[in-house]
């Protein structure tokens, strides 16, 4: 199954589009599915999301698997055969991987359906500006597949591949974009006092929004704004400006703080604008909630990854996902799972998602599947679960550990037990 896996990656990396319009992928997505006898497959989920659902023998729990359908705009820089034919857009994300990896969990399903409950993988749009999750979620056939557990990994350039990366709680942050519009009037160049300018205001709240006061973040949390772009006037020498944008994003490691966050900007804004006689607005999108992975979902992502390979991050990632918002209702957990320690980073024109780790990455979410829907797949399980063996007096067991010790430790998937 393989081959066909690695040609449906490299085929959604060539024709990458981006979020909210991947009617295209999508169409891939179906196709793919369609010989492969699911239960049910629900198309224009929140848009172009797609949803493949594997049912069981007998009822039991739900479990929702998500990857993402949309690409980034980002000049892909390769001289691969296979690299992106779109201009300006690539899977710098990786997400063409994450959808290949549901693909092979799919094809697994399809051989041998889960004994009990149901798998749901979510093929979900728009991830990339946070508008995917929502929409998904507020689709009203979303009801009928609504999950008792839910996972979704994204691969870590920089962490050696196969390395499973979990926290408790807050796994990535909370973050939104502002755009904070300074409004008063133009006057000629030569009597700037006639008009109102918010020249000054401008430079002022770009400062201020640099130096959050203490006491907007919990003790020890990272939160901060980065100013991402300006505008001011027009490249006309004649005219003093009237009107000012500034962009900005805020970051925070919880909701909470992001509602500080939010207000402490607001409130220094209107300050700011109201010293120079100037009106303010302020619109916010690419919104994302923190993304919180519950305990007992972690608890079952301990059971089936190999200590060795699993690490607890000691603090939440920096970058975003809306995830969170599909986790707010059911037991979930994103996953990080490191994608080569040489990869360039994500975003990067040069990235391209190692296929290597597309094994490894079926594995896991397999083993979740078996550990959310039937209790099994973990460490424990899977021990108990062994044939049993013959009864040989002990020498003769070490003398057959010894003989066939190296062939053995080639047979686990690399990193998963
Ligand atoms: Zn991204
Ligand atoms: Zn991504």
């Amino acid at each position: 199954m393989i081959e066909p896996i690695l040609h449906l990656r490299r085929e959604l990396h060539q024709y990458p589009e981006l979020s909210a319009k991947e009617a295209d992928t999508a169409g891939r997505i179906v196709r793919f599915f369609t010989p492969l006898a699911a239960d049910s497959i629900v198309e224009g989920l929140g848009g172009h999301g797609v949803a493949v659902v594997f049912g069981g023998k007998v009822a039991g729990p739900t479990i929702l698997l998500r990857c993402e359908l949309d690409a980034v705009p980002i000049q892909e820089l390769s001289q691969r055969d296979y690299r992106s034919t779109r201009a300006g857009i690539s899977h710098s994300c990786g997400h063409d991987g994450h959808m290949a990896i549901l693909a092979a969990v799919g094809a697994e399903l399809a051989a041998s359906p889960p004994e009990r409950g149901r798998v749901v993988l979510l093929f979900q749009p728009a991830e990339e500006t946070g508008c995917g999750a929502a929409a998904v979620l507020h689709d009203p056939r979303f009801a009928a597949i609504r999950p008792d557990f839910a996972f979704a990994l994204h691969n870590l350039p920089g962490v050696p591949l196969g390395q499973v990366i979990v926290r408790r709680g807050a796994f990535n942050c909370a973050s939104r974009g502002m755009t904070i519009r300074l409004s008063g009037s133009t006057a000629h160049a030569a009597q700037p006092e006639s008009g109102r300018s918010p020249a000054r205001a401008m430079c002022r709240l770009i400062q201020g929004l640099s130096l959050l006061p203490p006491g907007i973040a919990e003790q020890g949390e990272t939160a901060f704004a980065t100013v991402v772009g300006a505008e001011l006037g027009k490249k006309a020498f004649g005219t003093a400006p009237g009107e000012a944008e500034i962009w900005c994003t805020l970051r925070s490691e919880s909701d909470a703080t992001m509602a500080r966050l939010v207000r402490f900007s607001e409130q220094l804004a209107a300050e700011h604008a109201g010293e120079d006689g100037l009106t303010v607005s302020i619109a916010c999108q690419d919104v994302f909630a923190a993304t919180i992975n519950s305990e007992s979902a972690v608890q079952r992502v301990r059971e089936v990854v190999a200590p060795e390979t699993l690490t607890f991050a000691e603090r939440p990632f920096r970058w975003s996902e809306d995830f969170g918002l599909i986790t707010a209702s059911c037991e979930g957990a994103l996953i990080g799972i490191g994608a080569g320690e040489e990869l360039p980073a994500l975003h990067n024109p040069q990235y391209d998602f190692p296929e290597a780790l597309i094994p490894p990455a079926k594995a896991l979410f397999l083993r979740l599947i078996q550990r959310c829907l039937t209790g099994g797949g973990s460490c424990e399980a899977m021990k108990n679960k062994g044939p049993s063996l013959p009864r040989f007096p002990l020498a003769v067991w070490m003398a057959i550990a010894l003989l066939v010790i190296d062939d053995t430790s080639q047979l686990s998937l690399p990193g998963l037990i």
